[in-house]
């Protein structure tokens, strides 16, 4: 599958602070890609860099096949959906009439609201003034904003940082659905759940610098250590070898009618990074 975006060899500074380090990864067109570090790892300047909000210091960005200083601004930012922490919505409108200046600006048919409010749980506040929402609401408000014209790649930093876990349920489904229609999904999240939840392939960002980019089954696997963990009757747990050896442990607890329970030791993809990086997320 081709890129839809390639970044090589990107580097950005603020002053002398270096905050990406010769950054390299491509996003295949359809995918869901997840971006993943903690906190100051330089996870927004990359969004905003790819999406011309902030210019990079040096290294090739290619989106759509074209350079991204090539692309007419007004064309590219019709192609892409954005929500960063820095969207902002018309204080004094409706839920619904935020909605409609942006249909205007994208040439979208209204008919679209309803759908897009329905996809972030929306659709019956869509006549409340958004000074009145709460900051998760506020945050659904800009994510159905940055789907209204059905982008052909979404860029989305923490998309779901304020929200509670019902509502981050809606959001997910509401972006897998997108995404099995086409669109590409670029995702910033610090939420391995998240990451594993959502995306095809992640990349590990850790001090500006990507340390890892696979599928998360690939990582799991790569770093798995091979065993597996059984509970026995009356509560005992043990680990065995993921081999002939542990299979005929295994086997012959199940015989005796002695195995309650039995699980994988995969690590998850919060383990692998403690592991990679020495530091939490
Ligand atoms: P993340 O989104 O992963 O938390 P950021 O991209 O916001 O990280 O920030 C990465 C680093 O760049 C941080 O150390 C942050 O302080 C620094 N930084 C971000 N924006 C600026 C700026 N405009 N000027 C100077 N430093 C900045
Ligand atoms: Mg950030």
């Amino acid at each position: 599958m081709e890129n839809i975006i390639e970044v090589r060899n990107l580097t950005k500074a603020f002053s002398n602070k270096i905050v990406l380090k010769d950054v390299n990864f491509g996003v295949k067109k359809g995918e869901t890609f997840g971006f993943l570090g903690p906190s100051g790892s330089g996870k927004t300047t990359t969004i905003k860099i790819l999406t011309s909000q902030l210019l990079h210091t040096t290294g090739e960005i290619n989106i759509f096949n074209q350079p991204l200083e090539k692309q007419k601004k007004h064309s590219y930012l019709r192609k892409v959906g954005i929500l960063t922490d820095n969207s902002t919505l018309y204080e004094r409108l409706s839920i619904y009439d935020n909605l409609l200046l942006y249909c205007k600006l994208y040439e979208v048919s209204k008919h679209r609201i309803d759908e897009v409010l329905k996809d972030v749980n929306l659709l019956k506040d869509k006549k409340t003034i958004v000074q009145k929402l709460s900051k998760g609401m506020k945050q659904r408000v800009v994510l159905a904003r940055a789907l209204l014209h059905k982008p052909e790649i979404l860029f989305l930093d923490e998309p779901t940082s304020a929200l509670d876990p019902v509502n981050t349920k809606h959001i997910y489904e509401g972006l897998r659905k997108l995404n099995q229609e086409g669109t590409t999904i670029f995702l910033t999240t610090h939420d391995m759940l998240e990451a594993e939840e959502l995306c095809d392939r992640v990349a590990f960002l850790h001090q500006g610098k990507i340390k890892l980019l696979d599928t998360p089954q690939n990582l799991r696997l790569q770093f798995s250590k091979g065993s597996i963990s059984l509970v026995l009757k009356g509560g005992n747990a043990i680990t065995v070898k993921n081999d002939a050896q542990g299979a005929k442990q295994i086997s012959s607890y199940m015989m005796n009618g002695e195995l309650l329970s039995i699980h994988s030791n995969e690590p998850t993809l919060g383990d692998i990074f403690v592991q990679l990086t020495g530091s939490e997320l």
